[in-house]
């Protein structure tokens, strides 16, 4: 089958468009789509220090990846931030990986480790979990968080970059419905404003198995190996349940995303008087302290 763009063979059919594409025009479709994302919600802006959080799994690399390309025609700088969680056997691997990924593309690369950084490895904070309906990669997610804004300070970046696809944002909000936290989904949209440091993901409109594709089809090393946590939380359950809707019903994520955006600025706006600013750290939450320090506070008490 010819390529719908050019004369190659295509390598690559999306099922919700239609369209049959080579590997090089499937390249550039991602690299205009990410492309696209930033401008349309205002991710970028004239001169920014991107800082990307660089995990070695194949959307942060890719991310990575697709930034540097356009970083050629546009004004803005990279660094790469990396966490090391001290996840045992599964860590050193990523860090390799993205060690050499990053001196290919000149890009400066830190790591930031939870070791050092809050004294205790993620191995450790779950031990002294307090209370066994936290899920392991709740409290890996608050940790790595706190991380990346430490990094995003320290390495004095504008604006931190995370890998997260569409495939992410539907099902964070289906894990926000199911646990009833409507303020998070009023978050959930592109946070582009105020003076702390801007967090996006140009990835958030594209399909998981297109960046899968992405990183194949560019020779991207990504890590094989799974976080050992990966299959912990309900996150698997509801990813192979839209899975198995697209497949039926091609394009169905793409609606769904639609719709999230829509409830979420809605929400938001509904939202925005409640919002107070954390006591201990500044963010934005609904409370008196954000639910980072709430964690790291309750993890430091439960110590031995
Ligand atoms: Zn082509
Ligand atoms: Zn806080």
């Amino acid at each position: 089958m010819k390529c719908d763009r050019c004369e190659n063979i295509a390598g690559y059919s999306r099922k919700y468009s239609g369209e049959n594409l080579c590997s090089s025009c499937f390249s550039s479709t991602i690299i205009q789509k990410a492309a696209r994302t930033i401008s349309k919600y205002n991710m970028i802006r004239n001169g920014d220090m991107i800082g990307v959080a660089v995990s070695g799994g194949k959307d942060s690399l890719s991310l990575l990846h697709v930034l540097n390309k356009i970083s050629y025609t546009h004004n803005f700088k990279l660094k790469a931030i990396t966490v090391d969680e001290g996840i045992p056997g599964y860590r050193d691997e990523a860090l390799t990986i993205v060690n050499d990924f990053c001196t290919n593309l000149g890009v400066e690369h830190t790591v930031y480790s939870y070791k050092e950084l809050f004294d205790t490895t993620l191995e450790q904070a779950l031990e002294r979990r307090y209370n066994e309906k936290i899920s392991s990669c709740s409290i890996c997610g608050i940790l790595r968080r706190r991380a990346i804004d430490f990094g995003a300070k320290d390495l004095g970046v504008d604006v931190v970059a995370t890998g997260h696809n569409l495939d992410d944002v539907l099902q964070t909000f289906i894990i926000n419905l199911l646990s009833g936290d409507t303020s998070k989904i009023g978050w959930m949209g592109p946070d582009t404003s105020g003076n702390r440091t801007r967090k996006i993901k140009p990835f958030c409109e594209i399909y998981e198995n297109e960046i899968v594709f992405y990183a194949f089809t560019n020779d991207i090393p990504f890590q094989s190996e799974e976080c050992p946590h990966m299959n912990e939380g309900i996150r698997t359950e509801i990813r192979n349940f839209l899975n198995s809707l697209e497949n039926d019903h091609s394009g169905i994520k793409n609606n769904m995303y639609k719709s999230i955006m829509k409830i979420s600025s809605t929400l938001k706006d509904a939202n925005n008087k409640q919002w107070k600013v954390c006591l201990q750290c500044g963010n934005q939450c609904t409370g008196e302290i954000c639910s980072v320090c709430n964690t790291l506070v309750n993890l430091r008490a439960n110590q031995p």
